[in-house]
């Protein structure tokens, strides 16, 4: 029985885009550390695998919506690892599920479907009791699973991006922040990190960030103008964007997080926003398993 996740090196890439005002873009194609729990989620579970051990729990439970990455790759986590796992899915179960969800009763996800205003109170100390007196001893990943865990795992997978590349600006999408607080911790101060906010009305995600960080020397920001209408939501400039990407440069996004960060870096290229000779680095985060099963 496995006890960590295996891990595939990945690679760094150059698109070939024209119009680049002088700046040099990289990709490090994090997204193909794992065939299902990818990109910064294989990050984010590392510790909680670990602490969940520790602990003497066998068992996973989080939450999710219908088409959470989050969801999906804790269930091939567990699975791997020789876990159990249990999903709380906001919304009501359909027929059939969607690939994400089927995909996670596949690798032994149980899944219970609660109302979407049960769902709201699932960070509530009396909810969470309610679960563990129905689910006895688990392990609890918030959703999203944004926790300490999460942000040491990211904050190391940040010491190693800085040792393999050399870069001045980190770029990368945000849900709930997780990924870019770990990323502040662990990257030096001459670094410049921008997380771009996958969802609208993304403005408290600063101070969600600035309480998970005790790094403040290092220049962050949260950009909020690339959401396309809110989380999971798309426009046919992003669809077109994404078909685009595919087929002329060969790199994959996603429409949920991956292909707004990209379409907000590029724009802010074309608008001459970061300086001149700078190493533009954008993390591609994952969430491929997606594509396709959003609709606006
Ligand atoms: C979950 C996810 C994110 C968001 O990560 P946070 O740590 O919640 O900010 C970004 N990109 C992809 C592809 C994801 O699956």
């Amino acid at each position: 029985m496995a006890s960590s996740l295996s891990y595939s090196p990945t690679p760094v890439i150059e698109p070939k885009l024209e119009g680049m005002n002088g700046v040099r873009l990289l990709v490090k194609r994090e997204d193909l550390n794992h065939p299902f729990v990818s990109g910064n989620k294989w990050w984010k579970l590392k510790y909680n695998l670990e602490q969940a051990k520790r602990v003497g729990h066998d068992t996973l439970l989080t939450f999710g919506g219908a088409y959470s990455n989050h969801l999906y790759a804790t269930a091939a986590a567990a699975h791997e690892l020789s876990m159990k796992s249990i999903g709380i899915v906001r919304g009501e179960r359909t027929n059939p599920l969607n690939q994400t969800l089927s995909f996670a009763e596949s690798r032994g996800m149980k899944l219970h479907f609660i109302s979407r205003e049960a769902y709201r109170k699932k960070n509530e100390h009396e909810f969470l009791q309610s679960i563990r007196n129905q689910f006895g001893e688990v392990y609890i990943l918030p959703e999203g699973g944004t926790n300490e865990f999460a942000v040491r795992g990211c904050t190391e997978f940040a010491k190693t991006l800085e040792q393999e590349i050399d870069f001045d600006y980190l770029c990368l999408p945000i849900g709930t922040g997780g990924t870019m607080a770990g990323t502040i911790e662990g990257l030096s101060s001459n670094k410049k990190v921008i997380g771009f906010s996958s969802l609208k009305g993304g403005d408290f995600l600063k101070n969600e960030i600035q309480s998970l960080v005790s790094n403040t020397q290092l220049d962050w920001q949260v950009n909020t103008d690339y959401h396309f209408g809110g989380y999971g939501k798309t426009t046919n400039e992003l669809m077109t964007f994404i078909g685009d990407m595919k087929m002329n440069y060969q790199l994959p996004l996603d429409q949920v997080y991956t292909a707004k960060m990209m379409m907000g870096v590029l724009d802010l290229i074309h608008q001459n926003y970061f300086e001149h000779g700078s190493t533009i680095l954008v993390l591609h985060t994952g969430g491929l398993q997606g594509n396709g099963l959003i609709n606006s």
